[in-house]
């Protein structure tokens, strides 16, 4: 056991131009809804996940079709690609020849050691990595024999069995995930696995559900696993669209302070001292510093009684007063605005700020 327990000490791992593992940072990822072979609409969805931050896109490659629409994906795309076979080596050597940048295979499932050795082979000559997948939903026989059901401890031996097949034959550009929709499974097999390997680990909760309950399923998931000090990169799964993959792990990363280039929204709850329409006005700032990839807090509070104070940390805010709101920088007001332009003032601010950070 090598007792790596924090992600920075784990094994730096080049996924095209980023690096996964061997520092504290954490790179978003989610997968794509089209079909592969369905160039327009794949590429399409990616480019409106790159909008949403999104770091690294993992498409299905279940046959030929898309097989051969991977070079043209990869082509029109601007973050790596990750290509997800199960089983057939054949696609995965395609794969590999269309210059992705990193394949997620189970070399146990690939069969003969002849095909094995081909697929790690052709890794090995483009330099890119393999991500070994284990799923508690289909651990292997032997290891639910073992123990009945699925267990971390049956998990981690899953990902050694593969990882060992690639040890074996030289090859240790490797990325692990061992995932399972039940919150608790997957925090014990994270942590297990943290102390095992000193590959990057690649974290979610599968399965979570619908975009309410599985953002808060993946919210507790990966918060417990990533206060560990546990994970190299995130992908939140959900049942709809991508995008809100994204933003459920920005979110998430945020509150660990982990999310380096994104904006940041404090609003109070409201009680009876609320002097504005607090709740239209935090989704609408919400909305527009969605997109904002710079590190800056926007506060939007009810009322100035706590207010401007209690956002000390806010980099700008407003604060609701009687018709009108105090725009606010560091818990200090700065001036007043009326109320029917106070929305578009503190937008103004902020692309000010984000300016100013921008030419720091
Ligand atoms: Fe209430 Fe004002 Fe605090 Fe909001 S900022 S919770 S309105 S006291």
């Amino acid at each position: 056991m090598s007792e790596i327990l924090h992600r920075s000490l784990t094994r730096p791992i080049r996924v095209g131009n980023l690096i996964i593992g061997g520092s504290d940072e954490v790179i978003i990822q989610s997968m794509t809804t089209t079909k592969t072979h369905d160039v327009e609409a794949t590429v399409a969805e990616i480019l409106r996940l790159e909008e949403a931050g999104c770091q690294v896109v993992r498409v299905a490659c279940p046959d030929e079709r898309a097989a051969d629409a991977l070079a043209e994906i990869k082509s029109r795309i601007n973050i790596p690609l990750v290509v997800d076979i199960h089983f057939d080596y054949k696609l995965a050597l395609k794969a590999i020849e269309s210059g992705v940048d990193k394949i997620r295979i189970n070399p146990g499932n690939i069969g003969r050691r002849e095909k094995v050795e081909a697929v790690v082979n052709a890794a090995k000559a483009k330099g890119i990595p393999i991500r070994i997948g284990v799923n508690a939903g289909s651990l292997e026989k032997q290891f639910l024999e073992k123990y009945g059901y699925p267990t971390a401890q049956g998990m981690v031996e899953s990902a050694m069995h593969h990882v060992k097949i690639l040890e074996d034959l030289g090859f240790y550009n490797t990325i692990i995930s061992l995932k399972a929709s039940d919150v608790n499974l997957a925090l014990e097999a994270y942590t297990l696995a943290a102390k095992t390997f000193d590959y990057p680990l690649h974290v979610g909760i599968t399965e979570s559900g619908p975009l309410f309950s599985g953002s808060l399923k993946s919210a507790a998931g990966l918060g417990a696993i990533l206060s560990l000090g546990i994970g190299s990169t995130v992908r939140v799964s959900l049942s709809d669209d991508p995008v809100e993959e994204v933003k459920v792990a920005k979110e998430v990363l945020k509150s660990f302070g982990l999310a380096a280039n994104a904006a940041t929204l404090i609003s109070c709850p409201t009680c009876g001292r609320i002097e504005i329409d607090l709740i239209s006005i935090a989704k609408e700032v919400e909305e527009y510093i969605q997109n904002i990839n710079v590190n800056i807090k926007v506060a939007v509070l009810g009322c100035a009684v706590n207010g401007p104070g209690e956002a000390r940390e806010a980099d700008i805010g407003i604060a609701g007063a009687r018709n009108e709101g105090l725009l606010f920088r560091h818990g200090k007001i700065i001036r007043k605005v009326p109320e029917a332009t106070m929305v578009e003032e503190l937008k103004k601010e902020i692309d000010a700020i984000v300016a100013e950070k921008l030419a720091a």
